[in-house]
């Protein structure tokens, strides 16, 4: 089989991981930002809570064995709260981990660095692409100097503002949640042991994910106008806010890090395929960070493209509609369900009120208290 010419517009986690798993291919990856320098010292402000799934898959990958294991934190249990008294709690399996919180630089270090070993694989850096044209006999992507990259497939891994997307005409039902996140990295006075935290909060919903030592990464999803508020709070009042919104179950905190925020917002791509292009990770579908699942659903479409690909029969293109069809259909009742959950659970989680928060409870406790329903919320987190 001839070998596939692939150009892949962003090399972000996703697009590195698609490249890395494609070997066999003549892969090009055009990535706008410049070269990653190596984090010293203090931790990385984005972090990623990497799934047992996406962590097999990194390290077939090679790129796992390449992190600073120092550098990357086991959850080996969760507490979600409702704020009312209940708590939903998983507990990882002997040995196991819930999830590892991984640094999103790092992550994608360690994939350039393995993508960049493969024959065939080209990383076009600094560079951005700024036209591109797809059709199941050629596709292309041309670059700011006017020189133009092609192949048989265009990949679209150009994050949640995709411009391939816009420009193949792809629709995208886009929904911005009212909240925007608040993320910041704490030194803690306790260790954090492995313990994740979640609560639902009616200022929002905050996540307290375990760093290496006394230190954790916080994500405070909350309505605009209070992540206002707490972005403009200086470094000791944003510890003690955050100190008291979770309990002081660690004592006190002290800011580590900037503090950075992320507008949230819901992308929905019914089709992110047409013949010649396809899209994945957040080009194809951006969640609420709630369930902390936005890279992994990445890197299963990055996983599941590449098997299409390479396991495809010899007589079909890799542009071919039908073949990118068949990578849609797979990634559908995922990406679906995902949306759901976080969706459902961000309606929710955000209705104000004494009445909401005595549902959200008694939610809470029927799923702590029903195995089954446990065993599936444990099962769909940690794919
Ligand atoms: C606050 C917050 C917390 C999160 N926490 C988690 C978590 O714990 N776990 C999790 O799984 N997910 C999490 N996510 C989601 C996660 O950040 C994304 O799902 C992930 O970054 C998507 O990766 P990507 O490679 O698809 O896109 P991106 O990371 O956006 O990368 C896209 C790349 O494309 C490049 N690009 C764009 N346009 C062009 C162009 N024209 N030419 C060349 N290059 C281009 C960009 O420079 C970029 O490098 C979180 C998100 C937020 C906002």
């Amino acid at each position: 089989m001839k070998r596939a010419r692939i150009v892949v517009a962003g090399g972000g986690p996703v697009g590195l991981a698609f490249a890395c798993a494609s070997a066999g291919s003549e892969i090009t990856v055009i990535e706008a930002s410049p070269a990653r320098r190596a984090m010293e010292g203090g931790f990385d402000l984005r972090v990623f809570a990497v799934s047992p799934g996406s962590r097999a898959f990194l390290r077939e990958l090679g790129a796992w064995d390449l992190l600073d294991a120092k550098r990357i934190a086991a959850v080996k249990r969760m507490e979600v709260s409702g704020g009312g008294g209940s708590d939903l709690r998983f507990a990882a399996p002997a040995g196991g981990a819930l999830a590892w919180i991984v640094e999103a630089g790092a992550i994608a270090a360690a994939l350039e660095a393995r993508a960049s070993r493969i024959p065939g694989v080209t990383i076009l850096r600094d560079t951005a692409a700024t036209a591109f044209g797809a059709s199941a006999s050629g596709s292309w992507a041309e670059l700011a100097s006017g020189k133009r990259v092609e192949g048989d497939l265009l990949v679209g891994a150009d994050g949640p503002d995709s411009p391939v997307r816009a420009a193949i005409g792809l629709a995208a039902e886009e929904r911005p949640y009212s909240e925007t996140a608040v993320v910041a990295n704490f030194e803690t006075q306790r260790d954090p042991q492995g313990l994740a935290r979640q609560w639902f909060r009616e200022d929002g919903v905050l996540a307290w994910l375990p760093l290496p030592g006394r230190r954790i990464s916080i994500v405070w999803s909350a309505p605009t106008a209070i992540a206002d508020e707490l972005s403009a709070l200086d470094p000791e009042r944003l510890a003690e806010r955050v100190r008291d919104a979770g309990g002081a179950a660690l004592g006190d905190l002290r800011l580590d890090s900037g503090v950075a925020r992320f507008p949230l917002r819901s992308i929905r791509v019914p089709r992110p395929v047409a013949p010649g292009v396809a899209l994945i990770g957040d080009a194809a579908h951006a969640v609420h960070p709630l369930a902390g699942q936005g890279v992994n659903l990445g890197f299963q479409d990055a996983r599941r493209l590449a098997e299409i690909l390479g396991s495809r029969p010899p007589l079909e293109r890799p542009g071919d509609f039908a073949l990118l069809r068949r990578y849609a259909r797979s990634r559908r009742e995922d990406v679906g369900g995902m949306h759901q959950v976080t969706d459902g659970l961000d309606r929710l989680f955000s209705r104000p009120g004494p009445r909401a928060a005595a549902i959200r409870n008694a939610g809470l406790r029927v799923v702590d208290r029903t195995p089954w329903v446990k065993r599936f919320l444990a099962s769909r987190a940690v794919r």
